[in-house]
């Protein structure tokens, strides 16, 4: 039996992982499960899958967790420091499928048990993506990318030399507002960004879709992941989202990955690997799709893609700044404070405001990459407030 966690099982990627693991429950041991708070999920959750301990993220949850839990015998724990301490609890294969800058301590904390990380929580890889990269090697733990681009990206260089990469394409679906005219961008609603075309994700990354920041964020993450040069790395959109992305050799050949639109794909391989196993995502029927189509992403309508591109060259605690400043100007985008086409903005201030701070030179640790993340938050809060 393995024993598995998943941080953020309550969410889009956390349900998923738990669809393919309720289907061979003897395999599994289920140690910890974390949430937020919608409490009487993660008690479902955990009572189903018989876990150790169950972990809401926020303190003033705890009494609500404890009732739900009362008479099962399933501990109940709240706050950051309970989710370090379920992430050193010994298992073999850990989901880090909560979202923002919050997955990165306990991503951390389960790297240096030597575990197998499965890395959903795109954020950790652009805040810190050396501290987790040499974590997992201090300690022979191992990170499987969960992203569906990245997951078809690894799957493509298996068998691979690293050296015959000439390129790496991800694919972007574009988003909610892919056909809008530029002009009526400002006018967005919150309703229109969190209505995916393709995928059911999250509030939060599906919004984040719309804007390109998801694509943003993705582009810093195949550059940390695969130690691939930013002048190799490039975004296409796709709007079918069947192609997830392609590798290119120096023969001149793409390897592409295909496959429908379902978290779980990446979320098995990763759960499986090195093996393959039968997954329950649909067949495509290729005659049926009949055409694949493709377009360049227009900086314009899209200026976070130009913004990873200053983080993948600036280094350091860029990746800290950028992500911070986005999850805040998400924030306010989504409690009304900003219109859509202003986070773009608020992150770009932001970055102009720190990028003379040597953020390229600094050590990367969980102290400067909190430190760095705070003071981007209360710029992006000075910067939001401006225009309010
Ligand atoms: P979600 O919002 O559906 O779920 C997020 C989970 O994190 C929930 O369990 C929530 O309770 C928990 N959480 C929220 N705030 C927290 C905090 N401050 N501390 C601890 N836990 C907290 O999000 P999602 O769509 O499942 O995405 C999760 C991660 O996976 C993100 O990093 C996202 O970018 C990435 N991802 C998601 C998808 C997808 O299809 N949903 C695809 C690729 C990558
Ligand atoms: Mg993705």
């Amino acid at each position: 039996m393995r024993k598995i966690t998943i941080f953020g099982s309550t969410g889009s990627i956390g349900c998923n992982t738990i669809d393919l693991i309720k289907r061979t429950p003897d395999d599994f041991d289920v140690i910890a499960l974390t949430g937020g708070r919608n409490i009487s999920k993660l008690a479902e959750q955990a009572k189903n899958l018989r876990a150790e301990i169950a972990v809401t993220a926020f303190d003033d949850c705890l009494d609500d967790l404890r009732d739900a839990l009362g008479g099962t015998g399933i501990e109940a724990a709240a706050g950051e420091s309970a989710l370090c301490e379920v992430a050193d609890r010994h298992a073999h294969w850990i989901m880090s499928s909560i979202v923002g800058a919050a997955g990165l301590a306990p991503g951390l904390k389960a790297l240096e048990q030597g575990t197998t990380l499965a890395l959903a929580n795109k954020e950790s890889l652009v805040t810190a993506g050396a501290l987790l990269k040499d974590t997992a090697e201090a300690h022979g733990a191992k990170i499987l990318p969960v992203d569906s681009e990245h997951s078809a990206v690894f799957q493509a260089l298996v068998g691979e030399e690293m050296e015959a990469v000439e390129r790496v394409i991800i694919t972007a679906s574009g988003g909610a507002f892919r056909d809008w005219p530029i002009e009526r961008l400002k006018d967005a609603t919150l309703a229109e960004a969190s209505s995916h075309p393709n995928w059911d994700m999250g509030q939060r990354i599906t919004v984040d879709s719309a804007s390109l920041f998801n694509k943003a964020l993705e582009l810093i993450e195949t550059h940390e992941y695969f130690d691939i040069a930013p002048d190799k790395i490039e975004a296409v959109i796709h709007p079918e989202s069947l192609i997830h992305a392609l590798v290119g050799f120096h023969d001149g050949a793409l390897m592409a990955h295909v496959g429908p639109p379902d978290m779980r794909h990446a979320i098995g391989y990763a759960l499986n690997w090195p093996a393959r196993e039968h997954l329950p995502v649909d067949r495509l029927d290729l005659a049926e799709i009949g055409a694949l189509t493709f377009r360049k992403p227009d900086e314009e309508r899209y200026p976070a893609l130009r913004l990873a591109r200053w983080v993948m060259d600036e280094g350091g605690l860029a990746g800290a700044v950028f992500n911070a400043a986005k999850e805040r100007a998400l924030d306010g985008f989504i409690d009304g404070r900003i219109g859509f086409v202003e986070m773009a903005a608020v992150v770009e201030d932001v970055i102009e405001k720190m990028s003379g701070d040597g953020l390229g030179l600094a050590a990367i640790t969980l102290d400067t990459v909190k430190e760095a993340d705070q003071m981007a938050r209360n710029r992006a809060e000075e910067a939001m407030s401006k225009r309010g």
